[in-house]
């Protein structure tokens, strides 16, 4: 990372720090995180940076949260490009790549109001079959119908 783009944002004690975000989504990221509420840890935003790789970048700095495996892995499907590194200490202790599963169980409910996963009297796992990774393509495992990935955010359980 260059000098200036450290000194963009504070650096954190311990935490975690979510670099490479697409421009603009990083707030579809915290969505995603469920860290939108205002019982959140402390976060820090910085949104549009110049980057080589991506044009504009998001970076995300939450403060003593170490994500877990389970939760990096819901980004993959709205910024499967992010990296994360958890911070100990003021430095990096581990970095930890996403994964996108062919399956996400649980994480997603579809969008499709008559699909059967809707049923409240039986309900069944919410399961979504991951079609295609690039670009990212999901599917109902019950009904069948492609979600609306950029409007992924407004059904995670
Ligand atoms: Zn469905």
């Amino acid at each position: 990372m260059k000098d200036s783009e450290m000194r963009r944002v504070t650096a954190i004690c311990n935490g975690t720090v979510i670099d490479h975000i697409p421009g603009g989504k990083s707030l579809q990221v915290l969505r995603m995180l469920k860290l939108d509420s205002g019982r959140s840890n402390p976060i820090s935003l910085v949104m549009n940076v110049p980057s080589d790789k991506l044009g504009r970048k998001d970076v995300l700095k939450i403060e003593d949260r170490e994500l877990v495996q389970e939760e990096l892995d819901r980004l993959a499907i709205i910024a499967s490009e992010a990296s994360i590194a958890i911070i100990r200490n003021y430095s990096v202790a581990e970095k930890r790549k996403i994964i996108l599963s062919d399956e996400l169980v649980n994480i997603i409910k579809c969008s499709f109001s008559n699909c059967i996963t809707q049923n409240e009297r039986e309900p069944l796992p919410n399961k979504m079959v991951v079609v295609d990774k690039n670009p990212v393509e999901i599917r109902c495992f019950y009904c069948g119908k492609i979600q609306d990935v950029t409007e992924i955010t407004e059904h995670i359980i």
